[in-house]
């Protein structure tokens, strides 16, 4: 390693220890995505040396990349097994996105701003994912060409389950979703059982808001 070089292979180790295992996130194939996919390359290059500390970031466009913890925390209620098809809503950097393609086998991701679905859709080409596709789209109304889906992800802050997301969803499937307002929301997991949706809350939470029909009016201040 030269002198100045940043060892993101050893922060990349260190965040899934101190921040993830310490904190109770447990799922062995969830902490070896952590350890594989470099953070680094989903965030602007002038925060490169701070993309494995313990909170979000700006990506522009006034939205974020999660915190590491939040973004494993999410992944850990989704109990994936490796052949589920996902629905994210919210792409974000494409950060979460790689770590979900890492756990299942394809993965469906809405991002509204197109300016960052493209960045996203580029990083991620880039490092080779080939079970992924992102669209520039409302994802409060979720995508119906593909589904239903055995897992459906929201990375944006709702004011209520969007009820196309939960039409969206397989029997069976499993929801994860920040819900509550505008500057906290509570974590929740949606298990739907036929007719039956059930909710529990998980964490505590602060998400940029989700946009759209389903969600806040787009006059609601980013960030
Ligand atoms: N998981 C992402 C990552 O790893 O970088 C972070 C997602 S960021 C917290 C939330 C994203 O949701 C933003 O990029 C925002 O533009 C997007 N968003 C908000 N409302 C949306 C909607 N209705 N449809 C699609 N994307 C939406």
């Amino acid at each position: 390693m030269r002198k100045g070089r940043v060892d993101y292979t050893k922060l990349r180790q260190r965040m899934v220890e101190e921040q993830l295992i310490s904190r109770g996130i447990k799922d062995k194939r969830v902490l070896t995505a952590f350890l594989k996919v470099e953070r680094e390359k989903f965030v602007p290059k002038n925060l490169r040396k701070e993309a494995y500390e313990d909170f979000p970031l700006s990506i522009g466009e006034g939205q974020t990349i999660s915190q590491p913890y939040m973004v494993a925390l999410m992944t850990q209620c989704l109990k994936l097994q490796g052949e589920e098809k996902i629905l994210e809503v919210g792409t974000g950097s494409g950060y979460q996105t790689a770590i979900l393609a890492e756990l299942s086998k394809e993965v469906f991701s809405l991002e509204r701003i197109e300016k960052l679905a493209h960045k996203a859709r580029r990083i991620l080409h880039n490092l080779g994912y080939t079970n992924v596709q992102i669209f520039v789209a409302n994802g409060t109304l979720g995508w119906e060409e593909f589904s239903p889906y055995d897992r459906i992800l929201v990375t944006a802050g709702a004011k209520e389950v969007p009820l196309p997301l939960i039409e969206q969803l397989k029997d069976e499937g499993i929801m994860v979703i920040p819900v509550g307002d505008l500057y906290s929301q509570k974590l929740k997991v949606i298990e739907k059982r036929g007719d039956v949706i059930n909710s529990r809350t998980v964490e505590s939470c602060i998400f940029v808001p989700l946009i759209g029909k389903y969600g806040w009016d787009e006059s609601v201040k980013n960030g």
